[in-house]
């Protein structure tokens, strides 16, 4: 049996696959994300394949329908909703869990034909403060680094990354080039000790929230060590004016990771959750890129700052501008021209003129009543996004909600009117870009699971029936690619980094085959490597944690063998048996009586959820950290969500999902 090369659906590292019908699971040797490696989870995809609870038939009002009945009820419900309400009535909540070819359907009905930027996608919650960041200091967002750089770098900086968890198989990467190197230095910027810190030589457990203080110092260190560039003065007098000690690091600590930073100059900064999640997520990327920019190390081996994100369509959704702030292929909405030549090349009859509501924004708008129809696809914001308990609600309130889904088990799922099944992995096929820009291809390998049927189908579907089908009139995937593949030519090239313009007359048998491939693929030149974009110097002033933590802060993130809501690896036993249950670790002396293994709440007048308390001296004092996974399909009243403040950065909109100030008390 032929092994069907594919890509890894979990997280943004990208990793290729071989992968059989009859479940067996391989590592690409071939691929350059992983040269044949795989994790925990990668490795247990062939036992995910047969996923319980799928959602194998379209339902309508919670019945079994056809599809042309279902469709029918999407596109009178959100003809009603137009009618009603106008474009900004209505509005889709969408994911990185999408191929990039249904990402750029869902966009271009929204914006183009809806004509409401009301979409955005579950990256809000991943990396919108770094594409906000790389947008302030590149004019784009563009990531200039590659892995590779991480092996060649003399000085790696993982900054709120706990990788050898979350980017496995990067992690794996990272240690083989220090086992090859010694001299090689690993530094963790962590309020926790994780297991990224047993390679690390040295781990800075600084302040939640704190990081802006931390390169404001090494920006102020390498300034006098004689590092100099052009438009410095604004952002390091105020780098100069912030104390490190916010960062409650010691001193001595502080002046060796600044030594470090400004003596080594293939250096790259890899920051990831503990950055992005924040209120102020925006400048501490900033700050760190300020210090890439002092010392000329942007875009060259083994010198760049790195943005690494989490899903495995990590850059997919932003390269076709699905989030509620961006236009497709990286147009500028202030650019009157760029905008005409992006309603022309869709010939929309409606484009939205400006950016749309946020994820927090908009399912705070479907609570108050003003979206009369909202379009999820593959996510559960019930329990992924803050203030779980009043996005459900919200939820339960909508007018209309439709819900894409390969799953019937989800608490989004369950609140829906009208639920569409989606194909799931190995059943899919289309193209994913990873955190390093390249571009692969998910292919299917096994046969579709009952009705269902691809994401972008459904949206051409609903379009036809509104009356646009001639702009939705694709046979494929490989169609659509070429839309989108096109329309980055449409960008200036003085400030085009994003291009696959190169593609746009890919044939279908060549996209079927499609290698991995890294952008930029203009029409002329070979396919790209690094990019070093110009780049300059934001002023990034120091603010504190949103939900100051009193008396503690919560910090949330991934376990290694878990994924999101644990959808696909939840109900493996190899895979649970990592951390069966969830679990809140404490340091001892915050402990307040509570024994390791006893059941707590932790809460505060937002929220609460239940955990088992384990004690760890490797925690911060003053913090708490529980993981986001668990839903209650797995662990009922776990999800620690619910205590979290729908707090978000005011510049990308991005949640602080880590900064809950909670207490906790004996269950
Ligand atoms: Fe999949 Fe990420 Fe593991 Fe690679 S590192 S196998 S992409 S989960």
């Amino acid at each position: 049996m032929e092994a069907t090369r594919t890509t890894c659906p979990y997280c943004g590292v990208g990793c290729g696959v071989l992968a059989r019908p009859d479940g067996t699971v391989a590592g690409d040797p071939e691929h350059p994300a992983n040269f044949g490696r795989l994790c925990s989870k990668g490795a247990a995809l062939g036992e995910t394949i047969d996923l319980p609870g799928r959602l194998l038939y379209p339902e309508v009002g919670g019945k079994r329908a056809s599809w042309d009945a279902a469709l029918d009820a999407v596109a009178e419900g959100f003809s009603r909703a137009l009618r009603q309400g106008g474009p900004d009535s209505t509005a889709l909540y969408v994911s990185g869990q999408l191929l990039t070819e249904d990402y750029y359907a869902a966009n271009k009905f929204a914006k183009g034909f809806l004509g409401t930027a009301n979409i955005d996608s579950n990256s809000r919650l991943c990396m919108a403060s770094s594409v906000a960041a790389h947008r302030r200091a590149f004019g784009e967002d563009i990531v200039p680094a590659v892995y590779a750089d991480l092996e060649q770098a003399d000085l790696v900086t993982l900054v709120g990354s706990n990788l050898a968890w979350c980017h496995p198989v990067l992690h794996q990467r990272l240690m083989a080039a220090k086992a090859a190197r010694p001299q090689m230095r690993i530094v963790v910027v962590d309020p926790r000790v994780t297991a990224t810190c047993a390679g690390a030589d040295l781990h800075l457990p600084l302040a939640p929230g704190s990081d802006v203080a931390l390169f404001a110092a090494v920006l102020a260190r390498c300034a006098d060590a004689g590092f100099a560039a052009p438009g410095m003065e604004d952002a390091l007098a105020v780098a100069r004016g912030i104390d490190p000690g916010l960062t409650g690091l010691a001193p001595d600590a502080i002046a060796t990771f600044c030594d470090w930073f400004a003596r080594t100059e293939k250096s790259v900064t890899l920051w990831s959750q503990g950055v992005n999640q924040s209120g102020a997520g925006t400048d501490k990327a900033n700050a760190i890129i300020n210090c890439h920019i002092l010392t000329e190390r942007i875009g060259k081996p083994g010198a760049s700052p790195f943005s690494i994100t989490g899903q495995p369509n990590a850059m997919g959704g932003r390269e076709v501008g699905a989030l509620a702030n961006t236009l497709a292929a990286h147009l500028d909405w202030s650019v009157p021209a760029e905008v005409a030549a992006l309603r022309d090349a869709w010939g929309a009859p409606n484009l939205a003129m400006g950016p749309g509501l946020k994820a927090v924004d908009l399912f705070r708008a479907l609570g108050a009543g003003t979206i009369g129809a909202l379009w999820v696809m593959a996510t559960n914001p019930a329990v992924s996004l803050p203030d779980g308990d009043g996005v459900r609600a919200a939820l339960k309130r909508a007018p209309f909600l439709v819900v894409s889904d390969c799953t019937r088990e989800s608490d989004t799922v369950d609140a829906a009117h009208v639920r569409l099944p989606a194909l799931g992995w190995g059943e899919k096929d289309g193209t994913v870009t990873n955190s390093e820009r390249v571009i692969s291809r998910q292919r299917a390998f096994l046969p579709r699971g009952g009705e269902a049927r691809p994401d972008w189908w459904a949206v051409a579907q609903v379009a036809k029936r509104l009356g646009f089908g001639e702009a939705f009139a694709w046979d494929g995937p490989a169609a659509i690619f070429r839309e989108h593949a096109a329309l980055t030519a449409l960008v200036p090239e003085s400030r085009r980094a994003f291009d696959i313009s190169g593609l746009a007359e890919i044939s279908d048998a060549d996209y079927a085959a499609m290698p991995p491939t890294r952008w930029p693929v203009a029409s002329r030149g070979a396919p790209g490597e690094r990019l070093a974009p110009a780049a300059r110097f934001i002023p990034t002033p120091y603010r504190g944690l949103a939900q100051p933590g009193a008396p503690l802060t919560l910090l949330t993130g991934r376990l290694r063998d878990q994924w999101h809501m644990m959808t696909r690896t939840g109900p493996l036993p190899r895979l649970m048996a990592q951390a069966p249950e969830p679990e809140l670790t404490l340091h001892p002396d915050d402990a307040a009586g509570i024994a390791d293994g006893a059941l707590v709440r932790l809460g505060n007048a937002q929220g609460s959820a239940v955990l088992r308390a384990r004690l760890d001296a490797g925690q911060r004092r003053g913090s708490c950290f529980a993981p986001m996974h668990w839903t209650a399909r797995f662990c009922v009243g776990a999800r620690v969500n619910a205590a979290v403040l729908p707090v978000v950065d005011p510049i990308s909109g991005q949640p602080e999902l880590k900064g809950a100030a909670v207490a906790i008390t004996r269950y």
